[in-house]
């Protein structure tokens, strides 16, 4: 009888392996099915812990909606009734001790009409006029491999780029500006340049396409873990095995003897490896694997939830959050107001807020050395200069996410061509697979689980 075996029980390793048993199941086929969680519980990166009266999403909180309303999985899972969408509000930049409002009309703080230029709070008159340049200019330089600050820097002004489109698009895509290219963000700007001859024409010409709708986000109304609970539940022709931590794989002929860490040993035909990078370099003792997982990198986040006996009308402003614009300012790169985000994630409508530290932050050396408690302190010093709020925390959650948040270098589409072919070639069998190669956001990663098993199923 063959084995697969899926390392890893988050988002990807769970979609992989029900995409595996549906097969096993329609086909009545012989197949011995097992996945291996180092942890205690699975879902990975997806975590919902319950304190108080608060939901808290220790990891990812929700799903963009349009990816994942047509496909059957939420109803094939039972989660049908559960579905909860985010309320609208705005956003906010924090940016000289004060809350300024994202002007409405812009699309990762770009703005898409000249009104929304004009109205702009966060620029003044001189970068407003600068801006202007984007009307009468044409581009004869900048492809999509160039950096997309310089591109925006050029056109738009460095003002506007630096007060209202940076804090927002660099949040989006965890770099900086100068280093991420219109290639790998929105290359459809050059594209805007060249038809309409300005970037913010272009994008008022296509506005129907950034509308966000009402409906933008999808949470469950227990939180993320739901998701992670129904699969657990309906893989049950699947050996599922919690704490068990693989610590080596080696090639035998045609197969593989994966290591297990409570020193049994499972023989596999085929290995879907759904874990990040940093836990899949170690597995197998070869220099010129090792070489390429090297070209992968990954940034470091800090979360804390921080929730309060007060009600959340207590915010300063109507909105969803802000995200900080300078680095002097505040510890935080960004604070989402989450019950009024999530009304699910408050039953009685009390505040609860998180917020993001990011390793991209000058404070982040000496926050990354702080304990559980000393970071609650500096959310608490952030909440109350941003915010006002000084009441006593009543629940909190940090969680450090060191080394797990991967960044998709200009050179990554390479380095994942340069792995898979050397598995390929020297590990047939073994899949590759999850956040660190294919997609972070969560529907990427249950695509890339059913397209790793349907690549096994291919052979099998
Ligand atoms: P992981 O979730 O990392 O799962 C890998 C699993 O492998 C883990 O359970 C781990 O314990 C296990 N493992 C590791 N090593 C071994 C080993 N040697 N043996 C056995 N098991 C092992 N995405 C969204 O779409 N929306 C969001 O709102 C969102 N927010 C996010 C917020 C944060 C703070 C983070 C960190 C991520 C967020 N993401 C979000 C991204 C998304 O959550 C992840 O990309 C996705 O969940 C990754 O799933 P995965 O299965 O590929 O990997």
């Amino acid at each position: 009888m063959k084995t697969v075996l899926v390392i890893g029980g988050g988002i990807t390793g769970l979609s992989a392996m029900y995409e595996l048993q549906k097969w096993k199941k329609t086909n009545e086929t012989d197949i011995r099915l097992v996945l291996a969680e180092a942890s205690d519980q699975l879902g990975g990166k997806i975590r919902t812990i319950k304190k108080d009266e608060f939901i808290i999403e220790s990891g990812a909180d929700s799903i963009v909606a349009r990816k994942m309303e047509n496909t059957p999985l939420i109803d094939e899972l039972g989660l049908g009734e559960d579905v909860v969408y985010n309320a609208t509000g705005r956003s906010f930049i924090y940016t000289d001790g004060e809350l300024k409002l994202i002007p409405e009309d812009a699309v990762f703080g770009i703005p898409a009409s000249i009104e929304s230029l004009a109205k702009s709070t966060l620029v003044s008159a001189e970068g407003k006029v600068a801006a202007l340049k984007d009307f009468y200019t044409v581009n004869e330089t900048f492809t999509k491999n160039d950096s997309i600050g310089s591109f925006l820097e050029h056109f738009l002004g460095t003002e506007l780029v630096e007060k209202q489109i940076s804090p927002v698009l660099s949040g989006v895509y965890s770099g900086k500006l100068s280093d991420l290219t219109l290639a790998t963000t929105l290359p459809y700007l050059i594209d805007y340049k060249e038809q309409y001859g300005s970037i913010i024409k272009g994008l008022e010409a296509n506005k129907q396409k950034f509308k966000g709708g009402e409906r933008k986000f999808l949470s469950f109304k227990n939180g993320l873990g739901s998701l992670i609970d129904a699969y657990e539940e309906k893989l049950d022709e699947a050996e599922i095995l919690k704490n068990t931590r693989v610590e080596k794989i080696e090639k035998d002929n045609s197969c593989f003897q994966v290591f297990l860490n409570n020193q049994k040993i499972i023989e596999a035909n085929y290995v879907v490896l759904s874990i990040p990078n940093t836990a899949a370099e170690n597995l197998i003792n070869d220099s010129e694997l090792k070489k390429e997982y090297s070209n992968f990198k990954n940034s470091s986040l800090i979360s804390v939830y921080v929730g309060f006996d007060v009600p959340d009308s207590l915010l300063p402003a109507d909105g969803t959050g802000f995200i900080a614009a300078n680095n002097d300012e505040l510890s935080c790169n960004a604070c989402t107001w989450t019950s009024r985000k999530w009304e699910h994630t408050s039953k009685s409508g009390n505040l609860l807020v998180r917020l993001f530290y990011k390793s991209s932050h000058p404070s982040f050396e000496s926050l990354k050395e702080m304990d559980q408690e000393e970071l609650l302190g500096i959310a608490l010093e952030d909440i109350h200069k941003s915010l006002g709020i000084n009441a006593k925390p009543v629940a909190s959650e940090v969680t450090n996410w060191t080394d797990q948040m991967p960044n998709y270098l200009k050179s990554h589409p390479k380095s994942v061509e340069a792995l898979e072919n050397k598995m390929a070639s020297d590990y047939p069998g073994i899949i590759l697979a999850g956040c660190s190669y294919y997609g972070v956001g969560i529907p990427d990663c249950i695509q890339n689980g059913i397209d790793s098993a349907r690549k096994i199923l291919e052979t099998i």
